[in-house]
């Protein structure tokens, strides 16, 4: 076997190699891609009716609604929950753009807390100050595959009687007290983008949930508000998973607590591999919380994380920054919003390196090795 040297000169590590899972799985896949073309029903067909059969045997709810990705699953999520024009909806603004974006997209505003510094989630004893006569909801974002801590949040909501969405995109299988993460609030809304936990080859969302009327609604929503086909009674969407993606998703989905199980075992090795070593905060696991790791995401300390990241890609390996700017701080906010210093603060330290489920420690220990030198 070459050296991980040599390999890294002619291949540069990626920060998600999904050709592992691609060698394995293509015949299976192939034969299922191969079984719609034959069958030739290309939407709403077998494969999506027992998919969202399976997801809801999987997640032990009511209703599995899949969509055409994570955003329209926050979007509709919202809608179908009554969230509309005018209403505040509580976030975090350390999250991607998407989750802020469904709560403009229907007319409603996004009100950020800040989060914690170690885990990157909203903190929930935040909650309370933000809260006006105008909030209607608040969406926890399971942030890199780790919950958010859910009781508390869960408590002041109640008392307030908000609606809680869960953004679930990086969270996959993940769990909160032995809760798998979805089924908490009054919807949990998944992506299944290809590099999320479980992505299929293309967009794709799930909505969950043990409410009747949100399902409905939501099932609706997405095919332009009809129950019955041209007998239209709400304005919806067009937002249905392709049969395609859900065959493929139905040749994956058996493999995501394994893949997770990777993912975690990866993570402990890179606990192992860079403790100790300096100006480096590893991310903290919550005793209440099966994370599942979506991403491995360290913070650099005395303003260096450019320059780690600047001299691992010149080793070959690619490390990524999610996220540059506070969600509050895009553009597209200008001038709405005040400070959050946490997350401005975050988006200055964090690097998510490379981890996927099959990562070889040999690959693990490469990278912490060059971490180490450029850090001196
Ligand atoms: C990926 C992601 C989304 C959006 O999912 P898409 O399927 O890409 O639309 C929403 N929220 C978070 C936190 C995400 O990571």
């Amino acid at each position: 076997m070459a050296k991980r040297n040599e390999i890294a000169i002619s291949k540069k590590i990626p920060v998600l190699d999904m050709s592992y899972e691609v060698k394995e799985l293509k015949p299976q896949i192939m034969d299922a891609i191969e079984g719609v073309l034959d069958i030739g029903a290309f939407i709403m067909g077998q494969n999506v009716k027992k998919f969202e059969q399976e997801a809801a045997e999987y997640f032990g709810v009511g209703y599995a609604v899949t969509l055409n990705s994570g955003t329209d699953a926050l979007v509709i999520a919202l809608l179908a929950s009554g969230v509309g024009a005018g209403d505040e909806v509580i976030t975090s603004p350390f999250t991607f753009f998407a989750t802020a974006e469904a709560i403009n997209r229907i007319g409603a505003t996004p009100v950020f807390v800040d989060v914690d510094p170690y885990t990157f989630n909203l903190d929930p004893l935040l909650l309370e100050s933000v809260i006006t006569s105008k909030t209607k909801a608040v969406i926890p974002v399971h942030l890199f595959g780790q919950s958010v801590d859910m009781d508390p949040l869960l408590e002041i909501a109640r008392q307030h009687n908000l609606i809680v969405i869960e953004d679930v995109a990086q969270a996959f299988g993940g769990q909160y007290k032995g809760r798998k993460v979805g089924t908490i609030g009054d919807a949990g809304c998944f992506s299944f983008f290809p590099s999320k936990n479980l992505g299929t080859y293309g967009d794709g969302g799930l909505l969950i949930t043990d409410n009747p009327e949100l399902a409905q609604k939501a099932t609706m929503l997405r095919a332009h508000g009809s129950k019955k086909k041209y007998y239209n009674e709400l304005i919806g969407f067009n937002s249905r998973l392709d049969e395609i993606q859900a065959a493929i998703l139905r040749v994956k989905f058996p493999y995501i607590d394994d893949w997770n199980e990777g993912r975690r075992e990866a993570s402990r090795r890179y606990r192992e591999l860079l403790g100790g070593v300096e100006r480096i905060v590893l991310p903290v696991e919550e005793s209440y919380a099966k994370h599942v790791y979506h991403q491995f995401t360290i913070r650099v300390l005395n303003g260096r994380r450019d320059e780690l990241q600047a001299k691992l890609d010149a080793e070959g390996i690619s490390s990524i920054v999610y996220y540059p700017l506070p969600v509050h701080k895009l553009p597209v906010y200008e001038g709405q919003y005040g400070s959050y210093p946490i997350a401005e603060d975050l988006s200055h330290e964090v690097l998510s390196l490379p981890i996927w489920p099959q990562i070889e420690e040999s690959t693990q220990q490469y990278i912490v090795q060059k971490i180490v030198k450029a850090l001196q």
